[in-house]
C-alpha cells in the first residue's frame, strides 16, 4: 500500500526533504496492489446523495456546487454560467416508494398483458418451467417466496432471451389437512350430519379461497404467470387426467391390491406415504428382551441342541411389545454365529440398579435347572452385563442350523418356526434373533412372504387391538395395550428386561402423533415393476446441484412399493368396484375410461353422488347390484405426481418433458419422485429434462423458523412493512427478490433483519446507478451516438468492461447461478462505475458542453450501460427496471420498428464482439491506470487531511518512474488526443506532470509517496497546489484563467465551450 508522507513540519518549513522520508517507508510499499478496489462484497458503505450517489465525499464537484450556490457571495458570476452547465435531470426518483410504485407497475403489466404479449411475440423456442403446486392450505411463507421468485427470475430471463415462455401456476388442493380444517371448523352436531358430499363441497370452497389468497401474494412478489388459467388438482379435467394415469398404470400391471404393512396413523385414521412422516427427536420406546420356549429342533440342529431342549429358549428384543400378539416366527441371520448359553445368577450386587430391572433372576429362582438361551455369540458379553447374569457358552453354531426349529407362541401357545431373515439381522443391538410379525413390519413381511407366514394385524384403524388379539381386545397399542402385553410376558416368566429406548420413530407430520406399521388392504403402485426404468430415467436428467442425483437415486433404489390408497373423503377416488360376495376388485380399461369420461365432465364428486349403474360401463350395468363402489381416495402425491400429464400433456402449447422443475430439496422424496414414477411407469421417460433444487430458509443465525422462537420472517411484511415500521420497514418486492438472487440456494439460506437492511442498501446502489444514467441522458438522442472506433480510450475500455460483465452474467443466468450475478453486478456498479467511470464522467457531462464530442461520447457509453444493466437486472428486480424504463427520456425503437413500451420488450442481444476485442495489453494498461489512480487518491487524501487542498481539483499531481516504457505511456496520456483520456481528468485533478527526473521538483513537492505496481514497477507520486487560478465555471485550476478579457474568470476549455452556447438573455443582462 502506498504510504503518503505528510510533512513533519508545516508547509512553511520545506527544509525537510519529504522524498527522503518516503524512502524510509518504502519497505511497506512492496506488496502494492489496488486492494481497496477488490474489497469483499458487502463491505462497501457509500453515502447516497441527490446526484452524487457514489462520489467520494471530498471529490471535486465544482461546477455543480458553483451552480447551486445561488444565494451567496459569488452569486452573480455563478448565475452567469449556470445555464451553460448540463446538470443531471430525471423524473426517476432516488426513493423507490415501492408500496405505491410496485403495484402501479404491476397494474401496468397486467393492463397491457405484457407477459403474454412478449411471450407470444418471441420467435425462439418454447421454455416450460413446470410449477410444482404448493398446498392450498394457509398463508405463504419464505419457502414459497424463495421458490416462486427463483422461478420468476428464470422465466423473465428466458423471455429476454427470446423464448416463448409459458408458466402455468398450480395448486395441490386435495388431502387430509384440508379435510381436517373443515372438520375442525364444525361442532360435534354438524359433524354428525356431515355427508361426504357436503364435506367435499366445504373442502373445495376452502381450497379455492386459499388459492385466491396465495395467488394474490405471488402476484405481489412480482411473479409472472398465467394467473387467469392456473391448474388446480381439483379441476375435473385434472382429475380425469389423473384417473387416466392411474388407468394406464393399472393396465400395465403396476397397480395391485394387497395386504401389506403400511405406515398407519391412528390419529388421522389413514395410511401415510413416506413423505408424510417425520422423525422428531426424543422419542422413547418401551423396549423388552423376552424369551420364547423352544419345543423342537430341526434335523440339522438336533445333535447340537437335543441335550438343552428341555429347558431351551430363544431370546428376542423388540421396541414394539404390542406386536408380540402378531408374532409368527423368529428370524435369525444364517451367516451369524449363535450360542447356547447357560444362565447363572451372579452374587447379588446391592449397589447395582440392574438387579431390580432385570427379570431374569426371578426366572432363575423359579427354575430347578439352569435355563439355556440362544443368542448371537458376539452379543454374549453385552447381554451378560445388561441382564446382570453370567452366561456360560455351551455350544456355538451358524444361524442356518436353526431353520425350522420350533417354539411356542408366547400368547396362544401355537408352534411357530424359526426362519432365515436377511442382513437386517445383525449384532448391533438386540439378541441377534428377531421377533417377526409380518403384519407390522416391512422386513418381517418380506420374510413372511418367503415362508408363507400368516400376516396377522390384530389392530384397528384407531390403533386398538381387535378381537383377534384375544385378551387385549380394545386396548390401544401405543398405550395401555403395550403395557398389558409387557405385563403378560412378565407374569408368565417370559420377560428378561424392560428398558426405555430412545430412537428415531415415525410420526404423522400433520397430527404430530406416532404412527404404527399395520397391514391393511391397500392399493399399491408396484415400484419394483419399473424401478430400473426409473433409475435409467434419473440418469437422463440434468440435476442441479449435481449431488441431487445421488439423493434421488438412493431414494428411488430403496423405496418399497408405493401405497397409493387413503381412507379419506377429500380426494380423487380410486376408481374401482368390488364384487359384493367375492370382494374381487373390478378394474378394467373400460371401467376406467368410463369413469374418466364422467369425472372430466362432472368432477370427482360424481363418484359419491352417482349410482353404480351410472358409474359402470354399459356391459356391467345389468350386474350393477353385484358391485360395490370403492371408498378409498388416492394419495395426494399421486395427484400432484400426475401434473405432467394433466397440464403439460393436455394444455395447448405445452409439451413433455418440461424444460425445468424447480422445488425444495424435500421433493426428492416427494414431487420430483412421484412425478418421475408415474411418468416412467406410463411413458417410460422422465417428465423433466432438468431439475433444480433449493434448500430451506432459516433465520440469520441458521435456526429453523418457528413461532415459539419468534424468528419467523414473513415475506408479506418484508414487502409491505410490519406494525412497527421502524423495525419492520416496507422494503418492497424487489428487495425480497434481490435477496433471493443473492443466496446460494443450493444449500439452506438465511434471512433476517440485518440481511434485509444490507439488501436494501444494495438495492439503492442499483437504483442510484440507473438514476445516474437516466439523469445524464436527459437530452440524449440515439442519433447522437459516437461510433465505437471514434470513442476515447477510456470509453472503449468502459465498453470492454461492460460487455465482459454482460458475458459473465449471461453465462450465470444460463447456469441458474444467480448469487454470482448479484456479486458481479454489485461490484461492477460500485467499483467500475461509481468509483471510477461515473466519477470521472461528471466533468465531461456537466461542463464539457451540451453538444460537445466529449459529452456525446460519454453519453454513448452511458446509454450502452443503461440498456445492458437494465436487461441484466430486469429478471431479478423487474419493478426497478420497469420504473427506470418508464422514465426513459427518449423513445427506444426496437429492431421491428416499434417502440419498446415495457423494459421486457427489450431482447438480450448477441455479445458485441467489437467491444470485447480490446487487446489484452490495452486492458492491462487500463488496469494499471486504475491502480495508479487509486494510489494517487491516497496521496491526495493525505494532502487534504493536512489542509493543503480541499477539493482534488486544487491539486497538481507529479509522477515519476525510472521505467522508460511506463514513463512514455504516462507522458502520452498527459497529451492524449481526447481530453477524456488525459491523466488529470482521470485523477480529477487540475494538472498532472510526468517528470523525467525526480530531482526537478522533489524538493518543492510536499506530499509524496511511491508504490510498486503489480507489473513490479516503482512509481513515485507527488502532490502540490495546482498552477494558475480557479475557473469560475468548472473549478479546475488553470494558468489560462484571466487570459480572456470577455470572460476573465474562465479557463480556456470553458471559454471555448461557452462560445458555442447562446447566453441566456437574463444572464446577459446581469453581465
Ligand atoms: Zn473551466
Amino acid at each position: 500500500m502506498v504510504v503518503a508522507v505528510p510533512p513533519f513540519f508545516s508547509s512553511l518549513s520545506p527544509r525537510v526533504r519529504p522524498s527522503a522520508l518516503s524512502r524510509r517507508n518504502q519497505l511497506s510499499f512492496n506488496k502494492t496492489s489496488s486492494l481497496s478496489l477488490f474489497l469483499p462484497f458487502g463491505l462497501y458503505h457509500t453515502e447516497f446523495r441527490e446526484f452524487f450517489p457514489f462520489g467520494l465525499k471530498q471529490r471535486a464537484h465544482g461546477p455543480v456546487i458553483s451552480a447551486k450556490k445561488s444565494s451567496k457571495g459569488s452569486k452573480q458570476d455563478s448565475e452567469m454560467y449556470k445555464h451553460t452547465i448540463d446538470l443531471p435531470k430525471t423524473t426517476f426518483g432516488m426513493r423507490a416508494n415501492s408500496i405505491v410504485r410496485e403495484p402501479e407497475i404491476q397494474k401496468f403489466w397486467e393492463d397491457n398483458d405484457v407477459f403474454k404479449r412478449v411471450a407470444e411475440k418471441n420467435t425462439g423456442e418454447t421454455f416450460i418451467l413446470h410449477d410444482g403446486p404448493p398446498y392450498a392450505n394457509g398463508k405463504l411463507h419464505m419457502g414459497h417466496a424463495l421458490n416462486k421468485i427463483l422461478k420468476d427470475i428464470i422465466n423473465r430471463y428466458k423471455l429476454l432471451q427470446n423464448y416463448k415462455v409459458q408458466f402455468i401456476p398450480g395448486w395441490d388442493c386435495h388431502g387430509l389437512p384440508i379435510e381436517l380444517k373443515v372438520l375442525q371448523s364444525m361442532d360435534q352436531a354438524a359433524r354428525k350430519d356431515l355427508t361426504p358430499l357436503t364435506l367435499r363441497e366445504l373442502a373445495a370452497k376452502f381450497a379455492k379461497e386459499t388459492v385466491d389468497v396465495q395467488m394474490k401474494s405471488f402476484k405481489r412478489y412480482g411473479v409472472w404467470a398465467d394467473w387467469s388459467d392456473p391448474y388446480l388438482t381439483l379441476f375435473p379435467e385434472y382429475e380425469a387426467a389423473q384417473i387416466e394415469v392411474f388407468g394406464q398404470m393399472a393396465t400395465k400391471g403396476y397397480i395391485y391390491r394387497g395386504r401389506k404393512p403400511v405406515h398407519w396413523s391412528p390419529s388421522s385414521h389413514t395410511a401415510l406415504a413416506e413423505a408424510e412422516l417425520e422423525y422428531p427427536d426424543g422419542h422413547v420406546s418401551k423396549s423388552i428382551y423376552a424369551i420364547f420356549k423352544m419345543v423342537s429342533t430341526s434335523s440339522i440342529s438336533h445333535d447340537v441342541l437335543k441335550e438343552f431342549l428341555s429347558n431351551l429358549c430363544l431370546a428376542i428384543w423388540t421396541t414394539t411389545p404390542w406386536t408380540i400378539p402378531a408374532n409368527a416366527a423368529v428370524a435369525v441371520n444364517p451367516g451369524l454365529v449363535y450360542a447356547v448359553a447357560e444362565v447363572h445368577s451372579v452374587i447379588e450386587d446391592t449397589s447395582s440398579s440392574l438387579g431390580k430391572r432385570t427379570k431374569l433372576r426371578s426366572i432363575l429362582k423359579n427354575e430347578e435347572k439352569k435355563p439355556f438361551i440362544i443368542i448371537a455369540s458376539d452379543l454374549v458379553p453385552a447381554l451378560e452385563s445388561k441382564w446382570g447374569v453370567k452366561l456360560v457358552i455351551k455350544k456355538t453354531f451358524l444361524g442356518a442350523a436353526l431353520e425350522n426349529c420350533r417354539y411356542l407362541h408366547p400368547l396362544d401357545g401355537k408352534e411357530c418356526p424359526v426362519v432365515m431373515g436377511g442382513d437386517y439381522i445383525n449384532t448391533e443391538s438386540g439378541t441377534g434373533l428377531v421377533h417377526t410379525a409380518p403384519g407390522h413390519g416391512l422386513e418381517d413381511y418380506m420374510t413372511g412372504l418367503k415362508y408363507g407366514l400368516s400376516i396377522l394385524s390384530p389392530v384397528d384403524d384407531s390403533g386398538n387391538f381387535t378381537e383377534e388379539a384375544g385378551q387385549f381386545n380394545g386396548l390401544n397399542v401405543l398405550g395401555d395395550g403395550n403395557v398389558a402385553v409387557v405385563k403378560y410376558l412378565d407374569d408368565n416368566m417370559l420377560l428378561i428386561l424392560e428398558e426405555p429406548y430412545k430412537h428415531k420413530y415415525p410420526y404423522d407430520w400433520r397430527t404430530k402423533k406416532p404412527t404404527i406399521f399395520r397391514a391393511t388392504e391397500q392399493w399399491f403402485a408396484s415400484v419394483v415393476g419399473f424401478r430400473q426404468a426409473a433409475m435409467d430415467a434419473i440418469n437422463m436428467v440434468n440435476w442441479i446441484p449435481p449431488q441431487a442425483e445421488n439423493r434421488i437415486n438412493a431414494m428411488t433404489a430403496s423405496r418399497s412399493d408405493w401405497c397409493i390408497s387413503r381412507q379419506r373423503i377429500w380426494g380423487v377416488p380410486i376408481p374401482v368396484f368390488y364384487h359384493v360376495d367375492t370382494k374381487e376388485p373390478l378394474i378394467t380399461e373400460e371401467t376406467i375410461s368410463h369413469i374418466k369420461a364422467i369425472i372430466s365432465k362432472k368432477g370427482s364428486d360424481a363418484w359419491w353422488y352417482m349410482s353404480n349403474e351410472e358409474l359402470l360401463p354399459e356391459k356391467f350395468r345389468s350386474n350393477a347390484s353385484k358391485y360395490q363402489k370403492g371408498t378409498d381416495t388416492m394419495d395426494v402425491w399421486f395427484d400432484s405426481g400426475s401434473s405432467w400429464a394433466a397440464v403439460l400433456g393436455k394444455r395447448e402449447g405445452l409439451s413433455l418433458p418440461a424444460d425445468l422443475y424447480l422445488e425444495g430439496t424435500d421433493q426428492h422424496r416427494g414431487w420430483f419422485q412421484s412425478s418421475l414414477l408415474t411418468s416412467v411407469a406410463t411413458t417410460g421417460k422422465p417428465p423433466y429434462s432438468c431439475v433444480v433444487t433449493h434448500g430451506f430458509v432459516l433465520d440469520e443465525k441458521g435456526l429453523k423458523m418457528s413461532k415459539s422462537l419468534g424468528n419467523v420472517v414473513d415475506p408479506e411484511i418484508i414487502i409491505s412493512g410490519g406494525l412497527n415500521i421502524k423495525d419492520e420497514p416496507s422494503y418492497g418486492a424487489d428487495v425480497l427478490r434481490l435477496w433471493v438472487s443473492s443466496v446460494d440456494y443450493t444449500g439452506d439460506v438465511l434471512i433476517g433483519p440485518q440481511i434485509l437492511r444490507q439488501m436494501s442498501d444494495v438495492y439503492r446502489k442499483f437504483r442510484g446507478t440507473l438514476r445516474y444514467l437516466l439523469s445524464n441522458l436527459h437530452d440524449w438522442n440515439p442519433g447522437n451516438s459516437i461510433a465505437y472506433d471514434d470513442l476515447p480510450k477510456i470509453d472503449q475500455h468502459a465498453m470492454f468492461q461492460l460487455e465482459n460483465v454482460v458475458k459473465i452474467v449471461e453465462d450465470c443466468y444460463d447456469k441458474y447461478q444467480f448469487y454470482k450475478i448479484f456479486q458481479i453486478l454489485q461490484r461492477f456498479a460500485i467499483v467500475d462505475l461509481s468509483n471510477f467511470y461515473f466519477d470521472i464522467a461528471k466533468d465531461r457531462l456537466y461542463v464539457g458542453g451540451s453538444g460537445s464530442f466529449t459529452r456525446r461520447s460519454c453519453q454513448t457509453v452511458l446509454a450502452a450501460h443503461f440498456f445492458s444493466i437494465i436487461r441484466m437486472i430486469a429478471p431479478i428486480m423487474p419493478h426497478l427496471a420497469e420504473d427506470a424504463w418508464q422514465n426513459l427520456p427518449f423513445e427506444h425503437v426496437l429492431d421491428n420498428g416499434s417502440v419498446a413500451r415495457s423494459v421486457f420488450d427489450l431482447r438480450w442481444s448477441d455479445l458485441n464482439e467489437r467491444w470485447l476485442s480490446m487487446p489484452a495489453s490495452d486492458a492491462d494498461f487500463w488496469t494499471s491506470i486504475l491502480e495508479l489512480r487509486n494510489e494517487v487518491n491516497k496521496v491526495l487524501e493525505v494532502a487534504r487531511g493536512e489542509k493543503l487542498i480541499g477539493s482534488s481539483l486544487e491539486a497538481k499531481v507529479y509522477l515519476h518512474t525510472s521505467d522508460a516504457a511506463t514513463n512514455s505511456r504516462l507522458q502520452e496520456m498527459c497529451g492524449a488526443m481526447h481530453e477524456a483520456d488525459s491523466l488529470h481528468r482521470i485523477f480529477i485533478t487540475s494538472q498532472v506532470e510526468v517528470l523525467r527526473c525526480l530531482d526537478e521538483v522533489s524538493q518543492t513537492v510536499q506530499y509524496n509517496g511511491s508504490y510498486i505496481s503489480q507489473a513490479n514497477i516503482e512509481i513515485w507520486i507527488g502532490v502540490s497546489l495546482a498552477d494558475g487560478l480557479k475557473c469560475e465555471r468548472c473549478w479546475n485550476y488553470s494558468s489560462n484563467v484571466g487570459m480572456f478579457s470577455e470572460h476573465p474568470t474562465l479557463c480556456s476549455r470553458c471559454f471555448t465551450v461557452i462560445g458555442d452556447i447562446q447566453p441566456l438573455k437574463a444572464s446577459a443582462q446581469v453581465c
